[in-house]
């Protein structure tokens, strides 16, 4: 049973994305009794769901890594995820496609992974099993040890950092890739997985390179019927334990009262001990604390951060299908892979090519397309709108029909049997979602922006507020803020049982488990 102290204390969560909900049902497992607040009328955050004449889009997140850190929410409350929700595995994880012809099936299967890159380079299949050992050991080390270690002094970064530099952490994902393996198309292959996270791979540290492994040791999944079910999974259990979901309901405003804070939205303002901030960091305080003394100087050095690209994103559905010639995942590479990216991060216009990012979700559930349709979406990498100020109302239906048109070499006809489409672009990430610059994944992953470089997990002036998702420790992507959620919960019930003097319940799972 939930100790009786723990039982009186009442936390309220700002933002029902992955990391607020995780965040939520830790808090309401532990007894404290937990109210969530969510602008948009419908919970999930990026990975909200649209539903248009029976087409079913996730609007976000789609390759499901490290399952173990979701199943580890339900087994905590003394459930299993898979009551809740199937996870379906994927195969390949993705499919990739380049500008020459060239085609890589990324898979778990070990034989077609190396009779792949033989064919690419026979030379870098011994670089490649070097880099697996690499990117087990960064594994081992930067999410295994350290992805749910919440860095609120300098001296835990200092502890670690010998162990980070062996591993060549100062180095970027594409720089470590490029010592292991000689082929260009291979170094793509392997070097990608940053952009899923917001990070250019020339820039983001090689610490990233664990998502190899981590995808090779649990595999990549997709949830039936489609990540929206996985959110609702996560609601569900945590209504199960108790805990309140109030959608539609925008908080405008934080403001401190004695050890705790009234959380003002919808015209009341209720009074909570704790506070856990999903939103976006600088909104946090730019917005919800901007009255409160400090809070200014704060949002400020925020804005001066860098901050991950924006994305534009077209959802389409079609008349016909075209799952039988598709992969759930493909990468479409453009012409240029450094020079884009270098565009996309850095550069103040939009690039006049693109590589693209394709969700065929019907291939591996049809129920999310009508009979004898199929639903899509496809992703661009484009500058947040602090680099780029594009008008993104006028740009989004010709830079739509340019990406169709693109497609139309993988999809014969396409644009003629487009039944239905709509898009999100950086004003969507800006106006909807609340994120400074239109960022797609917040704060970005870069080596001076991680660990305890990053907004905290707890606010360093008012102990009643914490932070769990994208823009604190350890970063972006569903395994990432999950582990955040993990690393603030454990904060506030160490800092709850220390204002009382004891020990924190806490079991192998990182929070207390309920047994009722
Ligand atoms: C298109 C896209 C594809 C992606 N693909 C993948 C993928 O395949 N795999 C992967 O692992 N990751 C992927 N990601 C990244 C991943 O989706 C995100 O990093 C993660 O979901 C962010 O979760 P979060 O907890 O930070 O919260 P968010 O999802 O950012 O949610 C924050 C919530 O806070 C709410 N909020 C904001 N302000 C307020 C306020 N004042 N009051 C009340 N509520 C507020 C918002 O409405 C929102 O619901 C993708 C992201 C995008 C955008």
């Amino acid at each position: 049973m939930a100790s009786r102290d723990t039982r009186t204390t009442r936390a309220a969560v700002v933002g029902a994305g992955f990391g607020g909900l995780a965040a939520a049902i830790r808090l309401q497992a532990a007894g404290i009794q937990t109210t969530l607040f969510e602008a948009r009328d419908k919970p999930g955050g990026r990975a909200y769901v649209y539903e248009d004449d029976g087409f079913v889009f996730d609007a976000g997140p789609t390759v499901i890594t490290a399952p173990e850190s979701l199943e580890e929410l339900f087994t905590l409350c003394g459930r299993r995820l898979e009551d809740y929700v199937e996870l379906i595995p994927i195969e390949p994880f993705y499919r990739l496609e380049w500008d020459d012809g060239k085609r890589f099936d990324y898979t778990n299967d070990d034989e077609a992974l190396r009779a792949q890159i033989h064919a690419l380079n026979p030379a870098d299949v011994a670089g490649y099993e070097r880099f697996l050992e690499y990117s087990k050991a960064v594994f081992d080390e930067g999410y295994t040890n350290l992805v749910h270690t919440p860095f609120l002094r300098f001296w835990d970064m200092l502890k670690v950092a010998p162990k980070l530099v062996r591993l060549g952490a100062q180095r970027s994902v594409y720089g470590a890739v490029s010592r292991f393996v000689e082929s260009e198309h291979l170094r793509q292959a392997l070097s990608f997985h940053s952009l899923l996270i917001g990070g250019s791979p020339f820039e983001t540290s090689a610490i990233y390179t664990l998502i190899h492994h981590l995808e090779r040791s649990w595999g990549v999944h997709f949830p039936r019927g489609g990540t929206g079910a996985l959110v609702n999974a996560l609601v569900r259990l945590f209504e199960e334990l108790g805990g309140e979901i109030r959608l539609s309901h925008p908080v405008d405003r934080l403001e401190p009262e004695g050890a705790g804070a009234r959380v003002y939205a919808c015209g009341q303002a209720p009074y909570f001990d704790v506070v856990v901030s999903n939103a976006d960091v600088h909104h946090t305080y730019d917005r919800l604390l901007h009255e409160v003394p400090g809070a200014a100087r704060r949002a400020k050095k925020l804005a001066k951060k860098r901050w991950s690209m924006s994305l534009f994103v077209l959802y389409f559905g079609t008349d016909r299908l075209y799952r039988d010639d598709l992969a759930h995942h493909t990468i479409l590479f453009g012409p240029r892979y450094k020079g884009l990216i270098d565009e996309i991060f850095h550069g103040h216009e939009l690039a006049e090519d693109f590589s693209l990012y394709l969700h065929a979700p019907t291939v591996t559930d049809p129920s999310l397309a009508p009979p004898g349709c199929d639903s899509f979406y496809v992703l661009s990498p484009v500058p947040n709108l602090g680099q780029a100020d594009l008008d993104w109302d006028t740009i989004a239906p010709e830079y739509a029909d340019r990406i169709l048109a693109a497609l139309e070499r993988h999809m014969p006809d396409l644009r003629q049997h487009v039944v239905t489409r709509r898009w999100t672009t950086p004003f969507t990430f800006r106006d909807d979602l609340r994120s400074h610059l239109g960022a797609a994944f917040s704060v970005a992953p870069t080596l001076t922006q991680s660990a305890w470089f990053r907004p905290h997990n707890r606010d360093a002036k008012h102990s009643w507020l914490y932070f769990a998702g994208a823009g604190t420790h350890p970063g972006a992507g569903v395994p990432g803020v999950v582990n955040s959620a993990k690393a603030t919960a454990q904060l506030i019930l160490d800092d709850l049982a220390a204002r009382r003097g004891e020990a924190a319940p806490a079991t192998s799972h990182g929070v207390a488990e309920v047994t009722s």
